[in-house]
């Protein structure tokens, strides 16, 4: 299978498609967003200077940013991996060229996928995530929903809502997305490594991914 990077709005289903794929194909997935959000749990210094910029949804600095995913890339193991969360800004994309090129990655798909505004709004609002075993439910979607209000149903942990999810950053984010994903698109559409993919309905998003990542 081929590496996939995602470029996608917030709370467009990118964690959804990249369980899925890590469930069945053994992906490594390089969530920057989790990378994050773990160094805040940790409180490291990271951790520190992250918090109140993802909390207004900001961006983060881009060696901040870098220096995470470096590391992740440089213990692959040949496995294929999913990038979720980045690259964010047309600088972190060139890094990005160059260190797939120290390491001889040429084998990836760069997916966009597309959901409605509105649609991405509800999701955001609706999403709470164990933070044990990190599956996601949705409070407004009947099939996303947990069985116990509140309890994941996998592992009893208790769920919670992130702290971004709220509709003040969310439109930030949808912003700060907006603009930045421009020049990031071109970019890969130069490369001839670009795809749309309808991410409205998972089931079809999953369907479609595997096709374009195996063809
Ligand atoms: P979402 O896609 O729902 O916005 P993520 O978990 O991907 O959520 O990211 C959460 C936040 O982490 C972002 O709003 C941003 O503040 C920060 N972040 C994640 N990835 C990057 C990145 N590549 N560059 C800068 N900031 C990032």
């Amino acid at each position: 299978m081929r590496s996939v990077i995602f470029i996608a709005p917030p709370a467009a289903g990118k964690g959804t498609q990249s369980k899925l794929l890590k469930e069945e194909y053994g992906y490594i997935h390089i969530s920057t967003g989790d990378l994050l959000r773990e160094e805040i749990n940790n409180n490291t210094e990271i951790g520190i200077k992250a918090k109140d910029i993802m909390n207004a949804g900001g961006l983060v600095d881009d060696e901040t940013i870098i220096s995470l995913v470096k590391v992740k890339l440089e213990n692959l193991n040949g496995k294929p991996f999913i990038l979720d969360g980045f690259p964010r800004t047309l600088n972190q994309a060139k890094e990005l060229d160059k260190m797939f090129n120290e390491l001889n990655i040429d084998d990836y798909k760069v997916v966009y996928l597309t959901v409605p505004v509105e649609l991405a709004l509800q999701r955001a609002l609706g999403r709470i995530t164990c933070t044990k075993c990190g599956t996601s439910y949705n409070i407004y979607s009947e099939k996303l929903k947990p069985m116990v209000d509140g309890i994941c149903d996998k592992c009893q942990t208790a769920l919670v809502k992130r702290t971004d999810d709220n509709e003040e950053s969310f439109k930030n984010r949808f912003e700060t997305f907006t603009v930045s994903s421009k020049p990031i698109v071109e970019f890969y559409e130069e490369k001839n490594k670009l795809v749309y993919i309808d991410s409205i309905e998972s089931d079809k998003c999953h369907e479609t991914m595997k096709e374009t990542l195996n063809d």
